[in-house]
């Protein structure tokens, strides 16, 4: 058990380097603050609570974090455990402070469970948090790894529990964030308590060994720090043993045991800059003898995490092999501490750049076409399994995740590649396509023109997210026949449904900008989407339907006469059903919003007309409106219809019928008789006689609207040896 002044001493001293006075201050508030809010709390272990917020802040501080992330790693326990509130914490320390407090709050709430499903809604969350403010994750990881460093006062369950979110989460996420530091506490603290023998196990070979161990590490540590003295390069050199959990690693996957486990042995040689590192190696090469394959430039290809160095396998004169790092101390400092000290460079230009968060926005973008379970296994891939580096026969490095195939290796170079793909070489020789990529292979892609395609095999046997999404693609395409099929009768059903005509689809002026608003190349291809399930045909007849109505109705105006009353059968319903909106008749649409310009404020009386707009149905300006010249460009012509006032008195409209008739005396007089009754202005009626005793009268008339011509149709059909009738011509 520790005391709190002791914590307190030691905290104090690491943050009394970099912060000011002022800040300094503000951490005692903080530190006083917490104490007081969690005065009645314990540790596990029955020390007071704040020692858990001052160990927390120390980790933090050590990250290089500033004042705020300090401030906020103090408090962090204080909305989650006591009384405080945000809206306290943003009073006395601020709202940055307050915001760090709940991120890492809602952190700690969110129940990080063995079911993947649930287990993606959380990392959602903690990325979420992330991409807003990475102070919070580097926070939350501190509180873990304190809370790893503490777990011996756990009860057993919670112990497994702890350690296997850890393993699933808080060390692949600092991996991810280039803290290698704090990844491998994190995972040898959890291995003591998921795997306690193979832990003792380790733990007791390497106390055994600890002299020769040390022996060792000093006689190849003396031997390179003097040729590098001797070169003048200066140099900080140092021999380590790996850590626990990749010996374990090591262990299990080569099923070997500690006495035959050879490279767990590590050296580091910082210098001040990276001809250096290049000149170290050139060294390194010349005092020991080189293992082939395991030289890694990761100085030139940085590992997505930023982590950069040179590593490369050696064997010293007793035949023991070796790994050497080389990097310079910036160099370093990112691989301890990765993002953080990322972060601290930046510090004064705010709070992270975006670049740091790119791969969060990525996990983000590429999760979103996925379903729960394929965005759970793309992050077990990409982002908690280490990647594998192979090289093109020209020399150009790809990476791919781990266990990846030469499937996936030619899906990366490019998607025509993977498609033509009939075999593989690795290393010059004829491999398996589904054989598992190492470091430094160089792979050619065999590939033939009459290639049959991916099989659908494949998709198990890579391993890659991008491969996988190409293949899939493939089969998409290929399928291409069947779904142009399928999409165009549903797309066709639901033009229907919707009663637009077909053929606008093929109108040479309006084709181009239907396929354009859809977004595709020609029709086929749409078919084809909608085949495939890619578009909906109601979502696609969606984005056309304004459109293709418009000019259906543009289209019926050009052709129609002069005449106000519209003589085409097709156009009666829509006369029928016409009225007023606003006191205004746009004539031939039946019901559409209507608003007047705010241009020429037409009131009834004047002379008008209204332009389609887009999307706020009909604009009513007045005729002599100079807002109305476009009437005469050809383009916009269609868009300008005929509108008039519902409170005029509707004008008589000319119309005329022909019947046909058996010829007797009388018929005119009866006819005259209805037109008459029906009070009517009938402008010509005139009777001729045809062959077989038949005649037709032709009535030129005047109506009011359509409704009122069919009744004295009626009529007329209503008389004796009246036995049709149609609309003539005017
Ligand atoms: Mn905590």
């Amino acid at each position: 058990m520790e005391t709190f002044e002791e914590h307190y001493a030691s905290m104090k001293a690491a943050l009394s380097k970099h912060l000011t006075d002022a800040d300094m201050e503000l951490v005692e508030k903080a530190v006083e603050y917490a104490n007081a809010k969690h005065r009645y709390q314990k540790r596990k272990d029955g020390s007071p609570y704040i020692i858990h917020p001052l160990a927390v802040a120390q980790i933090v501080a050590e990250m290089g974090l500033d004042r705020d992330a300090i401030l906020g790693a103090l408090l962090h326990d204080c909305i989650e455990d006591t009384d405080a509130s945000h809206e306290d914490i943003e009073k006395i320390f601020g709202s940055t402070v307050a915001e760090l407090v709940e991120g890492v709050t809602k952190l700690t709430r969110a129940n990080f469970s063995t079911s993947e499903q649930e287990q993606m809604e959380n990392l959602r969350k903690m990325f979420m948090a992330m991409s807003k403010d990475i102070r919070v994750v580097l926070i939350k990881i501190a509180d873990r790894l304190h809370n790893m460093r503490t777990m011996q006062y756990q009860t057993p369950e919670k112990q497994i529990k702890k350690c296997r979110e850890t393993m699933d989460i808080y060390a692949p996420l600092a991996h991810r964030l280039g803290m290698q530091r704090i990844k491998w506490e994190l995972e040898d603290l959890s291995l003591r308590y998921l795997a306690p023998a193979a832990y003792d196990e380790i733990m007791s070979y390497l106390q055994a060994h600890k002299e020769q161990d040390e022996t060792f590490m000093n006689t190849i540590q003396q031997k390179i720090i003097e040729r590098l003295d001797s070169m003048g390069i200066r140099n900080k050199t140092y021999g380590r043993i790996k850590h626990v959990y990749s010996i374990y690693r090591k262990m299990q996957a080569q099923g070997k045991t500690m006495d035959e486990l050879y490279d767990i042995y590590a050296f580091r040689v910082i210098v001040d800059t990276i001809p250096d590192c290049y000149n170290v190696l050139g060294h390194i090469h010349d005092l020991f003898n080189l293992v082939p394959g395991r030289f890694k430039d990761y100085i030139s290809t940085p590992k997505p995490n930023m982590y950069q160095s040179l590593h490369t396998t050696v064997i010293g004169s007793q035949g023991i092999p070796f790994e050497v790092q080389i990097r310079t101390w910036e160099m370093h400092e990112t691989a301890e501490y990765g993002i953080a000290a990322h972060w601290k460079y930046k510090q004064g230009t705010g709070a992270g750049s975006e670049k740091d968060f790119e791969w969060v926005r990525r996990l983000l973008e590429s999760q979103q076409d996925s379903d729960a379970e394929e965005f759970v296994q793309s992050l077990k891939i990409d982002m908690f399994d280490d990647e594998v580096f192979v090289y093109t026969p020209k020399g150009r490095i790809v990476s791919l995740p781990a266990g990846s195939t030469p499937i996936d290796f030619a899906y990366a170079i490019h998607s025509g590649v993977g498609n033509s793909m009939i075999g593989a070489k690795v290393n010059n020789r004829i491999a398996n396509i589904d054989a598992k990529l190492k470091n430094g292979d160089i792979v050619e892609i065999l590939t033939s023109k009459s290639a049959k395609g991916p099989s659908r095999d494949w998709l198990t046997i890579c391993k890659s997210n991008q491969a996988r999404t190409k293949i899939k693609q493939w089969f998409k395409k290929e399928k291409r026949e069947e779904n142009i099929i399928h999409g165009r009768a549903s797309f066709e059903a639901e033009m229907k449904r919707e009663g637009l005509p077909l053929t606008a689809l093929f109108d040479p002026e309006l084709e181009g900008h239907l396929l354009k608003k859809l977004s595709f190349e020609n029709w086929d291809d749409m078919y084809a989407a909608i085949g495939y399930g890619g578009l909906t045909a109601t979502k696609a007849v969606g984005r056309i339907r304004d459109d293709v109505n418009r000019a259906v109705k543009a289209q019926s105006m050009e052709k129609l006469p002069q005449s106000p009353l519209r003589v085409k059968p097709d156009s009666e319903a829509v006369a029928q059903n016409r009225h007023a909106v606003n006191g205004v008749i746009v004539e031939d649409i039946d019901s559409c919003m209507i608003k007047f310009a705010k241009c020429c404020t037409p009131v009834p009386g004047d002379a008008i007309v209204g332009f389609i707009t887009k999307g706020f149905g009909v604009s009513i300006h007045r005729a002599d409106c100079p807002n109305t010249q476009s009437r005469n460009d050809p383009r916009q012509a269609a868009r300008w219809v005929r509108v008039r006032w519902a409170t005029q008195e509707e004008q008589p409209f000319e119309t005329t019928l022909e019947l046909d008739c058996i010829t007797r005396d009388g018929l005119l007089l009866d006819v005259a008789t209805v037109m008459t009754s029906a009070r009517v202005r009938v402008k010509e009626l005139v009777g001729k006689d045809l062959p077989g005793g038949r005649s037709m009268f032709t009535v030129r008339f005047e109506v009011k609207n359509v409704s009122e011509l069919e009744t004295i149709r009626q009529k007329l059909l209503n008389i004796r040896d009246v036995t049709g009738s149609r609309r003539g011509q005017n």
